[in-house]
């Protein structure tokens, strides 16, 4: 049995920082991260058998928890019938029916592997379909790391973008512009003064990347009427938000509809699967039925097709969701109440069953500045705390949380005592 930190030592001698992506490796809270072994239901359980409850749920997918026998079952016995075969299947016809069927406006959708995958090909369909280059996205939202996405505000309100990453050429940058969330007017002035050049709005309707920043009322709506006005496709990018809201999202949720909508996480039940589609006139853009190029070796995987329609069957349960809601709410009432307790300067944020928690003075938070003037230094220390009370939240005050069917009113309580404990000693 090794532990963690040797683990660790081992991962970093031929995998760059020890990890297949950047955020698992710790930095932003210190310390080793945690290697787990297995998975269970609310629990995930590292190499050396100690069990946490679990608010990462592989970064959203496992909606149902962790290891549902159902899903579990319908991988394998996928696998009894072949891993991949590159040549179309009928269980492809099942999952995409069973999008288009639930997702409002979804009249065609493609499958691919990952949500960066699905937002950089929806992407340069809406390019393709407008003949329009500039993009408009939200600082602080996360679409993927594809090289139009990876990149920030420019200095001043209206710049076009400059690249988050070395190795994003500044060309490209230049076609992206980055806006504030929950900006309305913002976004008007924007629209007023390069409206005829924008391709397409790509927005996270429920922002889950700097850690959990619902929509204020009418932002939404704003956004989808300057698309109208303009012309521009509005993306919703529910790789996060995509069942997490109820069957039909965010864009269920709060009255909005995308005319395109990228998908990932859920609609994969843990296995590599996203997904992009929408109105039947743009998709028709998309190869083999138009010019615009997009395609995938192993899109559309037959394990990871079973494992999506597993999940769907188990979400789409009458009564699936108010319970998870329901606790949701309550984790975050309870979290508030311990802070409160304690006298710590701290406040939530929740919606449907996404959540985030703020060590700030400001009674509310709503977009990215605000996220940034938050105390990390308390974060991470609480982190530390939770972590050892056997509570696994994301390693970074700039995520959202999630929760899952398989948290019990046991584990919320469970979370709390430790939360309560927790700010008590910081
Ligand atoms: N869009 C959103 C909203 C996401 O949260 C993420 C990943 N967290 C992505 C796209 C990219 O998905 P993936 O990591 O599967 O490439």
């Amino acid at each position: 049995m090794s532990t963690s930190q040797e683990l660790f030592e081992r991962a970093r001698r031929h995998i760059p920082g020890g990890v297949n992506s950047p955020v698992r490796a710790f930095k932003a809270v210190g310390g080793t991260p945690v290697f787990i072994e297995r998975s269970e239901g609310a629990y995930v359980f590292d190499t050396e058998g100690k069990r946490y409850i679990d608010y990462v749920l592989s970064w959203g997918p496992m909606l149902m928890g962790h290891n549902h026998p159902r899903v579990r079952e319908a991988v394998i016995k996928q696998c009894e019938k072949g891993l991949s075969f590159g040549a179309p299947t009928e269980l492809e016809i099942q999952l995409a029916d069973r999008i288009c069927d639930i997702m409002p406006g979804m009249d065609l959708v493609r499958m691919v592997s990952s949500g960066t995958e699905a937002t950089m090909s929806a992407i340069r369909l809406a390019r393709g379909y407008t003949g329009r280059d500039t993009i408009v996205k939200f600082e602080g939202c996360y679409h993927g790391h594809s090289d139009s996405l990876l990149v920030k505000a420019g200095s001043g309100a209206l710049t076009l973008g400059v690249p988050s990453s070395p190795g994003v050429p500044a060309a490209l940058a230049d076609h992206t512009m980055t806006l504030t969330y929950n900006d309305i007017d913002g976004l008007r002035q924007a629209f007023a003064e390069h409206g005829d050049s924008i391709a397409c709005i790509i927005v996270e309707p429920v922002a889950g990347n700097m850690n959990c920043i619902p929509p204020l009322p009418g932002f939404l709506e704003a956004l989808r009427e300057v698309c109208d006005n303009s012309g521009a496709v509005l993306i919703l990018d529910e790789v996060m938000t995509g069942f997490r809201f109820g069957l039909q999202g965010a864009q269920g949720y709060y009255g909005v509809e995308a005319d395109l909508t990228t998908l990932g996480k859920v609609i994969g039940g843990g296995m590599p699967v996203g997904a992009f589609g929408g109105k039947r006139e743009i998709m028709e853009q998309i190869a083999p039925l138009g010019p615009v190029y997009q395609a995938g070796t192993l899109s559309g995987n037959p394990v990871a097709m079973a494992a999506g329609l597993a999940t769907l069957d188990i979400i789409s349960e009458d009564g699936f969701y108010p319970p998870v809601f329901t606790r949701t709410r309550a984790l975050c009432d309870g979290l508030q109440a311990a802070a409160d307790k304690a006298g710590v300067p701290f406040t939530t944020n929740s919606a449907g069953t996404m959540f985030g928690g703020f060590f700030t003075d400001a009674d509310s938070i709503s977009n990215y500045n605000q996220v940034m003037a938050c105390d990390t230094e308390r974060f991470n220390r609480f982190f530390h705390l939770m972590l050892a009370a056997g509570v696994y939240l994301a390693p970074a005050s700039y995520e959202a949380g999630f929760t899952s069917s398989a948290h019990s009113d046991e584990d919320i309580e469970a979370t709390v005592d430790a939360a309560t404990a927790a700010f008590a000693a910081l």
